[in-house]
């Protein structure tokens, strides 16, 4: 039988990159799992699995989550994916693009996590697992002034929660990766002009010599949501092939 038999999850931005490969691992294991993305097209191709129910929701609208979190019983597994990387330094970070990146990497969060809290401590417990950054808290990389900030704020963010919740059958756990294969990446590698000399960058700085799968960090979000990790909380889990370590 899966690792995460019984359990319900939700997943934020799971249209595409680390998101869709949760939910493809956690209906291998077993869970039924509300697939959300603010791009509905997106999730159209996990149409066929079964166990997958499709939602379009943008997790910058306060309104969208409200009446998301009425309609369905809390899951056991929250994953909260949603976020947006922005390229510059704090000179290059404009208001507006400041405002973005909290609102996205942090804000939604903050409101994903107050919509759903409630009702999984009312039923006992649950897992919720937040996306950073192993530019937060961990170390900095160039140009990632707001990201890098706003990564350090879901780490922050993630202890909080834990620490308050830790009777209650709560477990939060943030997960920090390194540079991950994921079309996100591809349009940033593009964006920079040369799309080789980016992605040899990019390559350069994780030790291993290549980027990390989607998959491979799919599959240390099911550990965190699977009842494996039960004495596992306030936790930033490092997955970056070694950079932070370089
Ligand atoms: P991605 O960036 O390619 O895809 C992001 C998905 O989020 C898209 O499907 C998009 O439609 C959706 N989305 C955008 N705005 C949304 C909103 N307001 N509401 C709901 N969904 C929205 O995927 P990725 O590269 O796997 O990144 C996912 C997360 O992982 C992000 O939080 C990112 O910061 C983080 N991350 C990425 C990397 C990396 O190298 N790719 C490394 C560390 C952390």
């Amino acid at each position: 039988t899966g690792r995460l038999e019984g359990k319900t999850a939700v997943v934020t931005a799971a249209g595409q990159g680390m998101g869709r490969a949760t939910v493809l691992a956690f209906l291998r294991e077993g869970a039924r799992v509300w697939a959300t993305d603010i791009d509905a097209a997106k999730l159209d191709s996990l149409h066929d699995h079964a166990g997958v129910t499709l939602r379009k929701l943008d997790v910058l609208n306060a309104q969208e989550i409200q009446s998301f979190s009425s309609e369905i019983d809390a899951p056991d597994i929250l994953f909260n994916c949603a976020g947006f990387v922005h390229n510059g330094s704090i000179l290059e970070c404009d208001e507006d693009a400041f405002d973005f990146s909290v609102n996205l990497n942090i804000r939604a969060m903050y409101r994903m996590i107050r919509a759903f809290l409630p009702g999984m401590i009312a039923r006992g417990g649950g897992s919720i697992v937040n996306m950073a950054s192993v530019a937060s808290t961990v170390i900095a990389a160039p140009n990632r002034f707001i990201y890098g900030t706003t990564k350090a704020a879901v780490v922050g963010l993630t202890k909080s929660v834990a620490l308050d919740y830790v009777t209650k059958g709560i477990r939060a756990n943030a997960i920090c990766p390194g540079t991950v294969e994921s079309p996100s990446l591809q349009d940033r590698m593009r964006a920079l002009g040369d799309y080789d000399e980016a992605r040899a960058s990019f390559v350069a700085r994780q030790p291993m010599g290549r980027l990390g799968t989607a998959e491979e960090v799919a599959d240390l979000v099911v550990y965190l949501a699977s009842n494996e990790s039960a004495f596992m909380t306030g936790n930033a889990i490092v997955i970056d092939g070694g950079w932070a370590n370089a």
